[in-house]
């Protein structure tokens, strides 16, 4: 049985929380002051530990997090999670110093069930504690966003929190690296690659939905390439007039950028697919044309936990959003009644993956006035997700306007739609430096 340590002051709220927790079958430890927090931590190695966001219960729960972390490995690091007062900046705050989630009180049984349920699905808790060498072995999946952001990098206060770089995500398998996209955000993953791997050669793969700027901008500044010994084989199909190798080389022509694609010293590859089911070391891809001005692809990436699939720029249901102008939206259920053809394929294209990184570029009322701009509302993913059968869902391409309160809103908004359907579906907006693991045993969709 997997222990709880509830550090929280109030007897009333310590009770509440208690019973909520032995329904879900924790076993419980109690903590009202800081001595005992700490002699529990010492005594037990809790596996969660649930705190009332305020002086001094937050700096304890911290404590106690820290002196855990130390005694276990990293892999069995408590989730912390925090009770807050609901307010965006305390919750970012809190997110901030290293807690793994945030609920709002008062604390209600069922909302923290389910987050539990989320927590210890998502490989126990804050994955980034995991040491990184992952290359060389193990069939663990790891999933890192390094860039969410679509159209343009935003940074700034505003998204600091979810991030302001332009779309990168890493899938690691064993030894494969695959990274899909390169926006700004395949810098900062460049940097990490190196420091990870020193004087190693590296060996990478670079799937390209397609050559907007917000996916292939980031590439003139990834560090790997620089290097001779390093391996860069990029994929993608050919764009809307020309080859993909000229498209991704003419970015870096002069007076663009001062070095050209030729004069990277690694051996950069360009391989311009015309299947559709193709394998990328020990890993399956299979791909698929998406609802997106000029060619644009979605990739699904069959691995041992489970498939991922990533369609960052698409646009849902365009035909049908534009007939629900004149009247209601249906209910989810009754939209695939008359789904169009090329909704129904890219559904089918998704159906039973375990992760699905979607575009969900803006709410409903902003779609309306971006009809035919190639992107969606979150709404639609959701919905989407639902009908398709997709354990979790990552809202994605944000847009460049929306700051993390927003996105935070969307969100909320976003769970809400899932449970007012009774969907198991799990969501989360992607933020950079988040990190999945899927363990080869949840394989089922493989
Ligand atoms: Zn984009
Ligand atoms: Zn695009």
């Amino acid at each position: 049985m997997k222990t709880v340590l509830v550090i929280v002051g109030e007897q009333a709220f310590r009770s509440r929380l208690t019973s909520g927790l032995k329904e879900h079958g924790w076993s419980i430890l109690e903590a009202g002051d800081s001595d005992l927090a700490l002699a529990l931590t010492r005594r037990h190695q809790p596996d969660l530990i649930i705190c009332d966001w305020q002086a001094p219960w937050s700096d304890i729960a911290l404590s106690c997090r820290s002196l855990a972390d130390q005694k276990e490995t990293p892999s069995r690091r408590p989730i912390l999670l925090a009770a807050g007062n609901g307010q965006i900046a305390e919750k970012m705050a809190a997110l901030e110093s290293g807690v793994d989630e945030y609920i709002a009180k008062p604390v209600d049984a069922e909302a923290l069930g389910r987050m539990l349920s989320r927590l210890s699905a998502n490989g126990h808790g804050n994955a980034e504690a995991k040491p990184r060498g992952g290359h060389g072995g193990g069939a663990e999946t790891r999933l890192k966003f390094w860039g969410v952001r679509g159209s343009i990098p935003a940074p700034g206060p505003e998204t600091a929190y979810y991030g302001g770089n332009t779309s990168c995500v890493e899938v690691r398998v064993g030894g494969d690296i695959i990274i899909l996209d390169a926006g700004t955000g395949i810098r900062k993953l460049g940097v990490a690659l190196v420091e990870e791997f020193q004087d190693r050669p590296i060996n990478l793969n670079v799937l390209i939905t397609h050559t907007h700027w917000d996916h292939i901008q980031g590439f003139p500044f990834f560090p790997p390439a620089y290097n001779l010994n390093n391996k860069v084989t990029i994929y993608g199909y050919e764009g809307a007039r020309q080859g993909l190798q000229s498209t991704l080389s003419s970015q870096m022509e002069s007076p663009y950028f001062p070095i050209s694609m030729q004069q990277m010293p690694g051996t950069i590859t360009i391989h311009e697919l015309k299947e559709m089911n193709f394998r990328v070391g020990a890993i399956e891809v299979k791909a698929h044309f998406l609802n997106h001005p000029g060619i644009c692809i979605g990739y699904r990436l069959f691995t041992p936990g489970g498939s991922i699939s990533y369609l960052p720029d698409v646009e849902l249901f365009q035909q049908l959003r534009t007939r629900w102008k004149a009247g209601a939206e249906p209910a989810p259920a009754r939209v695939f009644d008359s789904v169009p053809e090329e909704d129904r394929t890219a559904l089918d294209f998704i159906r039973g993956c375990e992760v699905l990184i979607l575009d969900s570029q803006y709410d409903a009322g902003e779609y309306a006035q971006h009809s035919g701009w190639g992107h969606s509302c979150f709404e639609d993913a959701v919905t989407f997700a639902m009908q398709a059968g997709v354990r979790q869902l990552f809202l994605f391409h944000h847009d460049p306007e929306h700051t993390d309160e927003q996105i935070s809103r969307m969100v909320a908004c976003a769970r809400e739609r899932a449970l007012r359907h009774h969907s198991p579906l799990v969501v989360e907006a992607a933020r950079e430096g988040r990190e999945v693991l899927l363990p080869a045993a949840r394989a089922l969709s493989v």
